[in-house]
């Protein structure tokens, strides 16, 4: 089984960073996923991250309520408190759209 929605819940901040543009630390990232889950998860933050957020005038506005514009720490907030369990159920769904390519990709190659 997916170990996916164990962790979902501890992702959220590194989504909402990254699409606040504020850094990450990858360590600590990598401290929670494992080595193996890291690259899909690290490509599912990234996705989720750019969805969430447009910009308008140069100014960051949260794309899943349309509220702002924020600054970054504000857009960061914003993300946490209003979106947590948005984001926490977008990674999840991102995350088995990527592992789900991966797969069909190896057993399209093992068919040959
Ligand atoms: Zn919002």
């Amino acid at each position: 089984m997916a170990a996916v929605e164990h962790i979902a819940s501890r992702l959220v901040k590194y989504v909402a960073r990254y699409a606040s543009g504020l850094e990450i630390d990858e360590s600590d990232l990598r401290r929670i996923t494992g080595s193996t889950m890291y690259p899909v998860i690290r490509e599912a933050i990234y996705v989720v991250a750019k969805n969430i957020v447009t910009e308008r005038n140069g100014l960051p506005r949260c794309n899943i309520c349309g509220r702002g514009p924020y600054t970054r720490r504000g857009l960061y907030l914003h993300l946490v408190r209003v979106h947590r369990y948005d984001i926490e159920r977008m990674i999840i769904e991102e995350y088995k759209r990527i592992e789900r390519i991966i797969e069909e990709s190896l057993s399209a190659e093992n068919g040959r």
